[in-house]
């Protein structure tokens, strides 16, 4: 006979998802309790028995082998009805379970007692039961109080796992605090081994999104739109626990026993935020980022929690929308952080940082008009990093405006050296797009320059064409009032960026630097060989210098000459050396340099 629902069934089922209980990992207390109870009892089995819309989950259990049966033939179904405790002395007997196939068959219960776990507004939830598989002739009212006692203990269990500050607020899902601590468990459950088990997580949106609707539409309409989300979740998904870990953060312990699982699980979670979410009348297209990491992960649950969130966004970053972790893109996170975080110290520290120069020739005579100054940098332990590296991560960060300020320091005091030592030569320093974004570029470079007596007309600033993706009039004022304060200006690595050609015609810049990818491919890439020469035309037409970065053959060398290139560089005419080295490379004749750089 199956028990009735209880009149108050979807209030009674809304209470249980409030626990934030089922399809959690085993909490040692509870198992203890039920332990404590089978014991006492001297009972086979003993469970936390939860009853879910069309099961019974159980949430400790002694000498069962399922996590859950489905809810038809669950005794406790049943019990969660009464107030009293409800005692089956023997099943066969009795009309609710004579023929119960857990009666008639394995494992062939006889005797139960289940004792409700009930919420304060005497809502039924599960049970603390017992059972044998012999009949019994009493369980007697003294037992039964202890048998009370005991679910008394279970549920001030419960409540505490539910208001200790495991539960967010806005949508009554367990919480990050929460989601670590059950991590944990998982970790170690001997129901399957971690390797079994992934967490995954989902982003909903991105965080610049999030921001925008609640600066739009206020916090509470945002708000809203994450309870939508998690509405979404929980449907898609039934039977998945899930956490909110971050704002738009979500995340649940996922059963992965195949290779392919994952994917699976991706799919499930790809189709049930494909469609737009509308709140309020307000349709949001999906850009829902997913990211797992299996829980055999080296580090402890915390570490889980950090490779998800660092799965998430490289899903995001990637624009691939899914991503598993692995340990390779970590530790080049990991790295790269690194690099960031030691950054600070190396620009304070004086022998951190250095400049190496790098000769740039007139490709007719081989006079060395020219040196490109690049930033080496001597990390103490991690060696020597190189600046592709470290450029583009600071470029990310306002580290980047520091960077440029010590290399433009150093380069201009040495500059200053070797002007009044009577060289000739200019000195090109890098800058960054974004340096050119930033109002107080020019002063910068006025400051530096009463500081070092120099001939500005000797110093070259080169910028990429990723500049001109900056606010036109920006870019235009800053390097007129750079022209107006006597320095060349290069543009650099060209043809790799917008290669804006209308910019090009408006530019106050004077030298072209043809990126080094098409100069070296230019005897065997016939179409690398049409853009060289095509840059070359176009930027004599217009008025610049050009010059050939990243030669690495005399025969690239001739055929850039060839072509009418004014300038070149590369590693077969120097590499890039320290002042001495570079000082002892000029006193070389022409001819003799390339064999010795
Ligand atoms: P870049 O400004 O285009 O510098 C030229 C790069 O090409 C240098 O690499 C140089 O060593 C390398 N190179 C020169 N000749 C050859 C060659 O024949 N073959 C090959 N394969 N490579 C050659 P480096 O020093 O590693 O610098 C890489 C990039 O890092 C630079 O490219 C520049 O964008 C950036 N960078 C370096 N120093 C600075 C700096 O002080 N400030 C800024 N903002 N960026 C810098
Ligand atoms: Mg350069
Ligand atoms: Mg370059």
């Amino acid at each position: 006979m199956h028990a009735a629902l209880p009149h108050n069934e979807s209030d009674r089922l809304a209470a249980l998802r409030a626990l934030c209980q089922l399809d959690t990992p085993p909490d040692p207390e509870f198992d203890l309790i039920t332990e404590l109870a089978a014991k006492t009892f001297n009972a086979p089995l003993a469970a936390i028995s939860l009853i879910d819309a069309d099961r019974q989950w159980f949430k400790s259990r002694v000498g069962i082998a399922v996590s859950e049966t489905p809810r038809d033939v669950a005794f406790c179904a049943h019990a969660i009805h009464i107030a009293e405790p409800t005692v089956v002395l023997d099943a066969r007997t009795d009309g609710r379970f004579a023929d119960n196939p857990l009666v008639t068959g394995a494992p062939h219960i006889r005797f139960y007692v289940g004792v409700p776990l009930r919420n304060p507004a005497g809502l039924g939830l599960g049970t603390l039961c017992i059972i044998g598989t012999e009949p019994r002739a009493a369980f007697t009212d003294a037992e039964a109080a202890v048998l009370q006692y005991l679910s008394a203990l279970v549920m001030a269990r419960l409540d505490t796992l539910r208001t200790i500050g495991y539960v967010d607020s806005l949508t009554l899902l367990p919480n990050r605090t929460r989601f670590v601590q059950d991590l944990q468990a998982w970790m170690v459950d001997a129901a399957a081994p971690p390797e079994q088990r992934a967490a995954v997580a989902i982003d909903i949106c991105e965080a610049d999104y999030f921001h925008s609707m609640e600066r739009a539409l206020g916090c509470d309409y945002a708000e809203g739109y994450i309870v939508a989300a998690k509405q979404r979740l929980v449907a898609a998904l039934p039977h998945t626990s899930w956490y909110r870990i971050g704002p738009t953060l979500f995340a649940c312990v996922r059963a992965v026993p195949e290779p392919d699982d994952l994917d699976a699980v991706f799919d499930e979670l790809w189709q049930a935020t494909a469609a737009p979410l509308e709140h309020l009348g307000i349709p949001h297209a999906s850009a829902a980022s997913a990211g797992a990491v299996r829980l055999d992960h080296r580090g402890d649950a915390a570490d889980i929690v950090r490779a998800l969130i660092s799965a998430v966004d490289s899903a995001r970053q990637q624009g691939i929308g899914r991503c598993t972790f692995e340990q390779c893109d970590d530790e080049r996170q990991r790295l790269a952080f690194r690099l960031l975080t030691a950054l600070p110290a190396a620009l304070a520290a004086n022998d951190q940082l250095s400049l190496h120069y790098q000769p740039r020739v007139a490709l007719g005579s081989g006079l060395c008009i020219g040196v490109e100054a690049l930033l080496r940098w001597q990390h103490p332990t991690m060696g020597n990093v190189a600046p592709a590296d470290f450029i583009a991560l600071a470029e990310k960060t306002a580290l980047m405006w520091r960077v440029t300020q010590w290399v433009l320091n150093a380069g201009f005091e040495q500059a200053a050296k070797w002007q009044k030592l009577g060289y000739r030569f200019s000195v090109s320093l890098n800058i960054s797009a974004h340096d050119l974004d930033h109002a107080d570029f020019a002063d910068m470079l006025e400051t530096l320059l009463a500081k070092h007596a120099l001939q500005t007309a000797l110093i070259e600033l080169e910028f990429t064409e990723s500049a001109m993706s900056l606010r036109p009039e920006r870019l235009h004022e800053q390097l007129q009032q750079i022209r107006a304060l006597g320095f060349q200006l290069s543009i650099d690595d060209f043809g790799t960026g917008y290669s804006n050609l209308t910019y090009l015609k408006r530019l106050p810049a004077t030298v072209i630097k043809i990126d080094q990818s098409f100069v070296r491919n230019v005897l065997a890439d016939d179409k690398d060989a049409t853009i060289v020469r095509a840059i070359i035309a176009l930027g004599h037409e217009l008025g610049y210098m050009v010059v050939a970065e990243g030669i690495e053959s005399q025969a690239v060398h001739d055929q850039v000459r060839l072509w009418g290139c004014d300038e070149g560089q590369g590693y077969h005419i120097a590499r890039p050396m320290p002042v001495a080295l570079l000082e002892a490379w000029l006193l070389w004749p022409i001819g003799t340099r390339i064999a010795a750089s």
